[in-house]
């Protein structure tokens, strides 16, 4: 597990092309995220929270300011060696392979692990996630929920210093999703890893979180526990 910290940091995009300038997606925000904490990122749509996390994995350059994993700076690291894995909305699954290679796959490309040490770790995250009969299906054969789980375990294989989750859980259906909040939870207190958790869904925000960060235009509105941000007058 490591600290994060994010340090002043702003992502511009280029406008549409027609003389209407940049786009300021991130405006100069600053956070800093505990050693194992889970921190919630919510605001409305456009509000900038998916390219915040896409800049912390590495998916997208930073136009300035410092991001930190533990005592590193990673605005030029690789996605890959910065010790973060990131659970996407849609999960981005590979439909040709099974749970499986969609769990290794990521992890033979990337560490000297063994085949034998990168297929321990599988069987350990399915496990936890309760997919070890899903292990050789497609992705097409399994449903929505089941889809999440290899997703999160595809996350777990990797065994990660921090976690980033964007809106994991805003294709299941409400029983589901209130299911896999519990489950999410679990994990990260099996873990103790730090995870940083993009949603629009504030009851997600209030019951898995340590801290909440609202972010709104690209800036940093409000931050405090759960009970500071939505039980205070
Ligand atoms: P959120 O995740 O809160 O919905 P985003 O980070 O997706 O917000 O988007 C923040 C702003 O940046 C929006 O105005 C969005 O249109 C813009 N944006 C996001 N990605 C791009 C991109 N690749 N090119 C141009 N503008 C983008
Ligand atoms: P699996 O089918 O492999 O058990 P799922 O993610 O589909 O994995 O379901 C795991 C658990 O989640 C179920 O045992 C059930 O308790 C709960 N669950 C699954 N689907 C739903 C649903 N649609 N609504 C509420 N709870 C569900």
């Amino acid at each position: 597990m490591s600290r994060v910290s994010i340090e002043n940091v702003s992502k511009l995009y280029d406008g549409s092309g027609d003389g209407e300038g940049k786009i300021v997606a991130v405006d100069g925000v600053t956070l800093d995220i505990e050693d194992g904490e889970f921190l919630t990122i919510v605001g409305p749509s456009g509000s900038g929270k998916s390219t915040l996390l896409r800049m912390v994995a590495g998916l997208e350059d930073i136009s300035s300011g410092t991001i930190r994993i533990g005592d590193r700076v990673v605005n030029d690291i690789q996605p890959q060696d910065r010790g973060v894995a990131m659970v996407f909305q849609n999960y981005a699954l590979y439909p040709h392979m099974s749970t499986r290679k969609n769990m290794a796959y990521g992890l033979k490309l990337t560490s000297d692990l063994s085949d034998d040490e990168v297929q321990q770790r599988v069987e350990e995250a399915a496990e936890m996630m309760g997919i070890e009969d899903q292990l050789g299906k497609k992705p097409g054969s399994l449903s929505g929920g089941q889809q999440q789980r290899v997703a999160t375990g595809r996350a777990i294989v990797r065994d990660p210093e921090v976690f980033l989750m964007d809106e994991p859980l805003s294709n299941l259906d409400a029983k589901l999703r209130a299911h896999m909040r519990t489950e999410i939870q679990r994990i990260h207190e099996e873990l103790g890893t730090t995870f940083i958790y993009v949603t629009h869904d504030q009851e997600e925000a209030m019951t898995m979180s340590d801290r909440v960060a609202i972010l709104n235009h690209g800036e940093v509105q409000q931050i405090g526990t759960p009970d500071e941000i939505y039980n205070e007058p």
